[in-house]
């Protein structure tokens, strides 16, 4: 297992930070999420009711 931040081998065993190997890069990666970097891989069951509209106009668009 990769960090997703940076790259780097990542310990599962007793590592509360898993799977980022520190919590600095567990931190970076809660900052991503907020800073909205992550968007476009939201699943579905997380999104608010305008960005599934908009998300099945984009879909009627694409077809
Ligand atoms: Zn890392």
């Amino acid at each position: 297992m990769k960090c997703p931040t940076c790259g780097e081998p990542t310990k599962w065993k007793d590592n509360p930070d898993r799977p980022f190997c520190s919590e600095r890069c567990r931190m970076i990666d809660l900052g991503n999420w907020v800073n909205e970097t992550y968007t476009v891989s939201l699943p579905l069951t997380d999104i608010d009711e305008s960005a599934e509209q908009r998300i099945e106009s984009q879909e009627e668009f694409d077809a």
